[in-house]
């Protein structure tokens, strides 16, 4: 009698049971049990869990095959679903219970780095960006068709055991809509499947604002030692040491030519905030010490002695000339502003 060739029929209820009975022995095993179980018909609400699936469902290779995933997912079929770097494991109860696997590529660190910098600065606190709440820009960037954080056809490969299967069976459809219920609960997940941390789009705000902070101050650094070199240039060019100079003296004179230079600098410095009494001060001793150095110049003879003395009225006039540079650069920077 043919008939009794044909599987006996067994209804939804039972093959529940059954699985129910396969999870319980696993769950003693030790292993962590996580079924889905969807309230209502959504499957998916949030940010995340909306849309993984409506990603998903956007690609012709998929659309077709994913609603026969639906009622699956919705009757609690999907007993078991883990979702790890790269992979997603499911346990679909069907005639029988079957292990779905499907892998996913981790995102590419350049794909990753683009979402990264064009979110940031953009999103609030890890709070907002797991709950979703997020601005159209930043939702636009994360979901992106190609350029997001969900996988592309292309970078998906699935595994069921059941005898059906074909490019994508029922239990993987199932599975993938488990997945976008379980993003709605645990929206980290989908960073840890795709490799990523989830953190770095806000630690990418902390670095931006740092940077931007930086770039800033070395600007306006940069700024005022400019205008050191141009007065430095001006009198350089004065000051050049003549050419018949000796060994023996080249090193007087390259000290008193920074000595000089200083001198200059201070007696600018003088012009320009004539209100520094300190700095008046130190630009007369300066200039003081200037005149005793020419001095020395034309006494060949007490060259070296002479040196030793200028080295240490050098060293203490640019100690002297120091918070006068600092008032100048304020000014500068007032000024810049
Ligand atoms: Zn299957």
């Amino acid at each position: 009698m043919a008939y009794f060739r044909w599987a006996p029929y067994v209804s939804v209820a039972e093959r529940r049971r059954r699985a129910m009975k396969k999870m319980e022995a696993l769950r003693k095993k030790g292993v962590d049990i996580q079924p889905v179980e969807i309230e209502g018909r959504t499957i998916a609400r949030t940010f995340w869990g909306k849309g993984w699936c409506d990603h998903l469902e956007g690609f012709s290779d998929f659309e077709n095959r994913l609603p026969r995933g639906r009622t699956y997912v919705r009757n609690g079929s999907v007993c078991h679903l883990a979702i790890g770097r790269g992979t997603i494991e499911g346990k679909v109860s069907g005639s029988e219970l079957y292990n779905v696997t499907v892998q996913i590529k981790t995102l590419p660190a350049k794909k990753w780095n683009a979402v990264k910098q064009r979110c940031s600065g953009a999103i609030g606190s890890l709070l907002e960006l797991l709950e979703g709440r997020l601005s159209d820009h930043v939702m636009d960037v994360v979901a992106h068709r190609k350029e997001g954080l969900f996988p592309l056809p292309g970078e998906m490969s699935f595994r069921c055991s059941c005898p059906d299967w074909a490019v994508m069976c029922k239990h993987v459809a199932a599975v993938l809509y488990g997945v976008g219920n379980r993003f709605d609960h645990r929206p980290e997940l989908l960073f840890e499947l795709r490799g990523v941390n989830h953190e770095e789009l806000i630690q990418a705000d902390a670095e931006a604002a740092v940077s931007a902070a930086t770039q800033r101050g070395k600007a306006k650094r940069l700024d005022s030692d400019e205008l050191a070199d141009v007065f430095g240039i001006d009198l350089d060019a004065a000051d050049a040491p003549k050419p018949d100079a000796g060994p023996a003296r080249r090193k007087s004179t390259k000290k008193k030519t920074t000595k000089k230079k200083a001198a200059k600098k201070t007696a600018a410095k003088k012009t320009t905030a004539k209100k520094t009494t300190a700095k008046k001060k130190a630009a007369k001793n300066t200039t003081a010490k200037n005149t005793t150095a020419k001095k020395t110049t034309a006494k060949k003879q007490a060259a070296k002695k002479t040196t030793k003395k200028a080295a240490k009225k050098t060293k203490a006039a640019k100690k002297k000339a120091t918070p006068a540079k600092k008032s100048r650069r304020k000014a500068v920077a007032a000024a810049s502003q």
